[in-house]
């Protein structure tokens, strides 16, 4: 019968790799935590809606790449492309901010993008996504970065490089974007299909192309930077103030900015040469106006996101590190010292020691293969004749020594005191 496949784009993380994946957690609540963000859990299904008019309709992701479907009523429902949204929302929906204005959070799981697929692109990735709503001073814009910063360090990656970039604000965009459509207009036969489109939709994407023609064009367009009100300048000249003065190098990137319509002034990203094509690990932005487009107060806020998968594979030689091995495994020979390593086995679990043993009545030797082949740090041998003598030899696999241990009350003691001690 024809085996059923993942869908495309949809990747199993097999427990080869998971124990990677918690260990960059545990770091990214460790980090944020101690920068004073709290985690939320929102979930990934979202009304249409709600993408629509956060992300924008003229933007990629809800030109063509979401995932969304009549429920069974005619509702139109979509699985979650991003992060900022749906907390937005629910900071929105639980009134957060008549409590505290001031609300910093941070949610890791799943998004989901109909894009096409390749090496660090995927339909089904995951997101660790920081939100620090309630204050546009620029302190928050670096304290964020640095927190990322933070993070990324602690996991000890290198090879790694912040662009920054303004986008100005609802006083001074419009001005830019007057100024980028003419010069494009008469660029027009220069340019593919999309930015073609994207001149009359949204001018500022076609920064985003990646078709070379249309860099060289677009190398020669007007910058935000000529059109930057003062208020911008200001808060951007603080910020790089403030990256100077906690020694994080950055570099200027004035074409960044990013596929969301929701940001203004600061937007950023970690690019890496590691990773080939897709060489964006994180990025965000300051994004003030969104909580109101969602009908909230006039609330501003700034985010990122990393993706998992892109900041995994960069770590991945490693991933031996992360994976959890037992403790002991128990070798038994014949039914009387089997039916007491079943015993003995799962007390020792219900106390903490990762115990492991064989049910199938092999040889002693094809047993303690086994035990190599898992990895355990200690095994225990109850033979026939040691049950018999009410003993069992407790064997270091690694120091390769051998302690005679009686088989009595006192046994998980001794146990777990030797693996504990280690
Ligand atoms: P964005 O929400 O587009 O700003 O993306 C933030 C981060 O998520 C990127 O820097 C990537 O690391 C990651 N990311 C975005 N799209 C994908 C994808 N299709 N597959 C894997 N990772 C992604």
């Amino acid at each position: 019968m024809e085996t059923i496949t993942s869908v495309r784009g949809f990747k199993d993380i097999l427990p080869s790799e998971t124990g990677i994946w918690h260990y960059v957690e545990g770091i990214a609540h460790e980090t944020f935590t101690d920068f004073g963000f709290r985690d939320i859990l929102v979930p990934i299904l979202e009304k249409t809606e709600l993408f629509k008019r956060s992300i924008g309709e003229s933007t990629d992701i809800v030109e063509k790449e979401m995932y969304s479907f009549l429920d069974r009523g005619d509702e139109s429902l979509t699985l979650r492309p991003e992060a900022t949204a749906s907390v937005i929302r629910a900071y929105i929906e639980h009134a957060m901010y008549a409590a505290d204005p001031v609300a910093k959070l941070f949610t890791i799981g799943p998004m989901f993008r109909r894009e096409r697929p390749q090496k660090g692109r995927y339909r089904q990735f995951h997101q660790i996504n920081v939100e620090s709503l309630g204050l546009d001073d620029p302190r928050i814009d670096a304290e964020v970065i640095l927190m990322l910063m933070q993070f990324l360090k602690r996991l000890e990656l290198s090879n790694l490089r912040l662009e920054i970039n303004s986008l100005g604000c609802n006083a001074c965009r419009p001005g830019f974007r007057d100024a980028l459509y003419t010069f494009l207009k008469d660029k027009v036969d220069e340019l593919c299909g999309d930015c073609r489109r994207r001149i009359l939709t949204n001018p500022l994407r076609v920064f985003d192309c990646k078709i070379e023609s249309c860099h060289q064009v677009i190398d020669q367009a007007p910058r935000l930077s000529f059109f930057i009100c003062e208020e911008c300048k200001e808060h951007f000249e603080k910020l790089k103030g403030f990256l100077n003065n906690f020694e994080i190098s950055y570099k200027i990137n004035d074409k960044m900015v990013r596929g969301l319509d929701y940001y203004t002034r600061t937007t950023f990203e970690v690019v890496t040469d590691l990773l080939g094509a897709q060489n964006a690990v994180a990025g965000g932005g300051r994004y003030d106006g969104l909580i109101k487009d969602l009908g909230g107060p006039d609330i501003p806020g700034i985010g990122f996101a990393i993706g998992m998968e892109r900041l995994i594979s960069m770590m991945s030689a490693g991933n031996e590190k992360f994976v959890v091995y037992p403790d002991l495994f128990i070798a038994a020979l014949g039914q009387l010292a089997e039916s007491r390593s079943f015993e003995l086995c799962n007390r020792l679990r219900m106390k903490g020691v990762r115990t492991e043993m064989d049910y199938a009545g092999k040889s002693l030797k094809s047993q303690m293969k086994r035990a190599d082949k898992l990895k355990c740090r200690y095994t225990l041998i109850i033979g026939s004749q040691e049950i018999l003598e009410r003993k069992a030899e407790l064997r270091d696999m690694k120091n390769k020594t051998q302690v005679t241990l009686m088989l009595d009350d006192q046994i998980e003691e001794k146990i777990i005191k030797t693996v504990k001690e280690r």
